[in-house]
């Protein structure tokens, strides 16, 4: 199929004429060697993406920035006063500024780039007779492709089987309610898109039941490909954060314009010339803009998404990594992410008779056991055939299949469902026998609000038969007849009260129940019959283990400050039982919490649902929708949600809460375009680490901004007060932009890096609504960079008087000053690291990249003095062994007095600093 091709009427033909022309069978589908060969033809089945920022552009962008500006302006003054060497000097720092600029953001993207090539959607396909996950990149036209509920389609195709088919086509048609799908071909060749249907088109989504189509088109000829419409942008740039951080940026900026003005002024009127005050007033300008924070900040957000997916958590959106660290409360599902999803049937209990299973896991090795006796399940009795019955109905009212070789040690599909074929097999009943000899007719799938699922087979004998399994309380009320061990009878209310019972039991060993039940069918029944006047015939009970770090997770949530709410569709019992050994049945402050039933949140008010979600641990028997209200009513009470979803319904939940969490194994691609984030393991404790990187990667933005502002506020005052001083400058023009452009990054780059803190998880979360700049962080930043400054002009007095107040004598003085801000704000990247540890602590060890940093400004500050031409360039002087030892009594002084009042706070508080809870505010 060459784009040329005239396009077919795929929608008017048969299944049989279709998949003739597309030459495939669909019971085998295409072989391996043909995809290949025409995805060689036909290419990949993508669609135009947008193009990237080009290189150009990204250079070019550096350098319309404000600083850029300031320094063009500072050049050109150099030149009228003849200085050529200066101005030379500041088109270097020009380009240099540039240089760091591009490379911050290069990283950025590039970091973004790679986290989204990792969201590659991926399709069920059957190639070579078997079922295979392929790239969604991959198809090619004759592919034959599995359809089930929550799927977004990866290719325009023909159907060839539907149950129950029904796809949301409202990105390409408008149409908000979902089409019913058939087989059947539509006869008009020019009806509209929204009417054929028999087709599914690429970019929409399946939201019920299940289906098999044959590819029709793929990329850029599929209809959404024609149109040149570009599916769902994955990673947003613009966050939160970082337009709080352009506003701090904008606010500070005009702080620092009126101060130059202040001091170009003051310097006039102290008889100082007008250019060199110019000159020096535009040179702080310079210093004082936090031009690098935002391209720091995005790096350090995406170098945190890479260090997260690292730990199996896919960020999809940047600002999610903020919301992150400040989430609240966790609602998370059990099966699959509390525990592991690997069912093993414990127990039937069929005809009242209880049947315990031996072995675990999925090989097909133990037996069946009554009271600890080993049983003949062969045994020709009627209990005999009951069990049969029950095992035959798990296994063929079932999706799943085993894989992995002959010991069947994966599924492939439902673990539920999974394990209900190694039950049978356990009994001798061979899936794929099975299959063959009572064949599928129809089904009504699975689904989460209703909870059951039934297929229609064809006995050997020639009969009809509906298999059911689902919620024992949704098959008892489907049914009217029981199996007793008296044979088949009316089901009585006692009855009925037996089998709940018998449930309550196997729930209150936290095991997972369905119920069994079946309906012979006379010819020309009806979709209603296959859920009505069933028979009972009993509950499968399967354990479902813990993952081993659960509880020890939940732990560590409970010790940060947020609150786990499991949400489950399983059984209240099952559900309070995990709950309990878990460790979340009881509240922060140790009050017992509730097992709430969905039935209880019925028609609920406001009130009655914030009454609700104060005082549960655990929803259970919820369907999607409560999902979504029990979100909303967390919000409303002024909580950051994080809540997991795998669902096609789920996806509404997804994108109320704050952070909406998809799973990875489980998930369907539509509950992933939903989430703001992917766990690739389906594991509790991945988003509980996910959390943790949150925090950290919040608490080093403040870190650096932290640094860069205490430091540039340092330089200017030290500026300011020596000409209100009516000192000689203590700082050179190109010394201030050195200081800035040069030293400063490094240990702000190194700050954003931080691994973490000890007690990141030890202690509440941070409101992200919260101003990144609160009045006591802000008093930190003044009275810190105050102190350097105060330091910095103790040393140049020093100097002065030492050397004098002219020629070499000022030179050595500003070197001396030079050198001791230098040095002082190198070292004070170690006070930043923490506002309340001493920097005389294990921890100090921890960042490595800070002592590289540190290594190095301090070397190219010895470059600044000790090498010639760099000596000429910066204006500084060699300095004897006494003007450095004012240097390093100056430097060291503001660490030993931050350390004191870190000392004093810690004794004042008088509590390990580790819990200390006065950390909610100062973090
Ligand atoms: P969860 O994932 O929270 O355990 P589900 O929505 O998957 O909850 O399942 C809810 C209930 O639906 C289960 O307790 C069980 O009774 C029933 N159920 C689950 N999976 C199946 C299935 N494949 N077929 C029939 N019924 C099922
Ligand atoms: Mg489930």
């Amino acid at each position: 199929m060459s784009a040329g091709a005239p396009v077919v009427a795929w929608h008017t033909q048969e299944v049989g004429a279709v998949s003739e022309q597309l030459q495939v069978s669909v019971e085998r589908g295409l072989d391996s060697a043909d995809a290949a060969a025409r995805l060689a033809t036909d290419g990949p089945n993508v669609l135009a993406e947008a193009k990237p920022r080009s290189l150009a552009a990204l250079i070019g962008h550096q350098f319309k920035s404000l600083v850029v500006a300031l320094l063009v302006l500072a050049g050109g003054v150099a030149l009228l006063m003849g200085d050529e060497i200066e101005a030379v000097a500041i088109l270097v720092v020009i380009v240099l500024n540039a240089v760091i600029g591009f490379v911050t953001e290069w990283k950025a993207s590039d970091a973004i780039n790679a986290l989204r090539r990792q969201f590659t959607p991926v399709a069920l396909v059957r190639r070579d007779g078997r079922e295979h996950q392929v790239p969604a990149s991959t198809l090619v036209v004759g592919d034959v492709v599995l359809l089930a509920a929550g799927d977004r389609i990866a290719a325009d195709g023909r159907i060839v089987e539907v149950a129950r088919l029904r796809v949301d086509e409202s990105a390409l048609t408008g149409e908000s309610s979902a089409a019913t799908k058939s087989i059947e071909p539509v006869a008009d060749a020019d009806a509209p898109l929204g009417d054929r249907r028999d087709m599914v088109y690429m970019g929409t989504a399946i939201t019920e039941g299940r289906g098999v189509s044959v590819v029709t088109a793929t990329g850029a000829r599929t209809e959404v490909g024609r149109i040149g419409s570009l599916i769902d942008e994955v990673v947003d740039t613009g966050t939160p954060l970082e337009s709080k951080l352009a506003q701090l940026s904008r606010a500070l900026l005009v702080v620092v314009l009126v101060l130059c003005v202040v001091i170009v002024v003051m310097g006039l009127w102290r008889g100082n010339a007008l250019l060199p005050m110019i000159e020096v007033g535009t040179s702080l300008a310079i210093a004082a803009v936090p031009e690098g924070l935002l391209a720091v900040t995005t790096m350090t957000l995406a170098i945190g998404m890479q260090r997260m997916a690292r730990m199996n958590a896919l960020v999809r959106r940047l600002p999610a990594v903020e919301s992150l660290g400040g989430t609240t409360v966790i609602c998370t599902d059990k099966t699959g992410t509390l525990t592991r999803n690997e069912m093993t049937v414990q127990s039937l209990v069929v005809a009242s008779r209880r049947v315990d299973v031996t072995g675990v896991g999925y090989a097909a090795v133990g037996g069946f056991e009554v009271d600890g006796a080993p049983l003949d399940v062969a045994a020709s009795d009627a209990a005999g055939e009951s069990l049969r019955l029950a095992l035959r109905i798990g296994a063929l009212c079932n999706d799943a299949s085993l894989g992995g070789g002959a010991a069947g040690l994966t599924v492939l599909g439902d673990p539920t469902e999974g394990a209900l074929i190694v039950a049978a097999a356990k009994a001798g009943l061979d899936h794929a026998t099975l299959k063959r000899d009572y064949p599928r007719l129809t089904e009504v799938p699975f689904d989460s609000v209703v909870k059951r699922m039934v297929t229609v087979h064809r006995t050997p004998g020639g009969q009809v038969v509906a298999y059911v399994k689902g919620s024992p309380a949704a098959l008892l009320h489907a049914s009217t007849t029981i199996v007793t061990p008296e044979g088949t009878v009316e089901l009585t209310p006692a009855r009925n009260r037996a089998v709940r019972d018998t449930n309550e039991v196997l729930a209150g060993e936290a095991l997972r129940v369905l119920g069994l039940a079946y309906r012979e069918l006379a010819p020309g029944y009806t979709q209603d019959d296959l859920t009505s006047s069933l028979t009972f015939l009993g509950c499968v009970a399967m354990i479902d283990p813990l993952r081993a770090e659960a509880k020890a997770t939940i732990a560590t949530c409970r010790a940060a400050g947020i609150r786990t709410v499991m949400i489950t569709g399983d059984q209240q019992v099952t559900a309070a039982e995990i709950a309990r050994q878990l460790g979340i049945d009881v509240d922060l402050e140790g009050r017992p919490l509730r097992t709430v039933h969905a039935r209880e949140l019925a028609g609920l008010d406001e009130e009655g649902w914030n009454a609700a979600v104060t005082g549960a641990a655990v929803f259970a028997r919820v369907s999607p929708e409560h999902k979504l209200r029990i979100v909303g009513a967390l919000q409303r009470q002024g909580a950051i949600v994080a809540m997991t979803g795998d669902g096609v319904n789920d996806a509404p939940a997804l994108r109320q809460a704050d952070i909406g969490i998809a799973m990875g194994i489980r998930g369907t691609e539509v509950a992933k375009e939903a989430a703001d984030m992917i766990i690739t393991d389906d594991n509790f404790a991945t988003i509980v680490r996910a959390v943790e990187q949150g925090r950290i990667i919040v608490q080093n933005i403040l870190r650096f901004i932290h640094y860069l502002f205490s430091c540039n506020f340092s330089e200017i005052l030290v500026v300011f007060t020596s000409i209100m001083l009516g000192w000689p400058l203590p700082l050179s023009v190109l010394q201030i932009l050195w200081l800035n452009l040069v030293t400063d990054i490094f240990p702000a780059m190194a700050l954003a890096l931080e691994p973490s803190a000890a007690d990141v998880m030890q202690r509440p979360p941070r409101d992200p609504a919260a101003p990144l700049m609160t009045p006591g962080f802000g008093w930190l930043i003044v009275w810190q960079g105050a102190l350097m400054a105060a330091c910095t002009l103790l040393a140049f007095g020093a100097g002065l008087r030492g050397h004098g107040h002219e020629g070499e004598g000022l030179r050595q003085a500003v070197t001396i000053a030079f050198m001791t801000l230098a040095l002082a704000e190198v070292l004070h990247a170690f006070n930043v690291r923490s506002r309340t540890r001493s920097i005389f602590s294990a921890e100090t060890l921890t960042n490595g990249w800070l002592w590289g940093a540190t290594l190095l400004c301090v070397a190219l500050q010895l470059a600044a003095v000790e090498i010639p031409g760099l000596r000429r360039v910066l204006g500084t002087a060699p300095l004897t062994l006494e003007d450095w030892g004012v240097i390093v009594a100056a430097a060291v002084a503001p660490v030993a007095v931050v350390e004191l009042v870190k000392w004093g706070q810690r004794w004042r508080a008088a509590v390990p600093p580790e819990s200390a809870p006065h950390m909610r505010r100062a973090i």
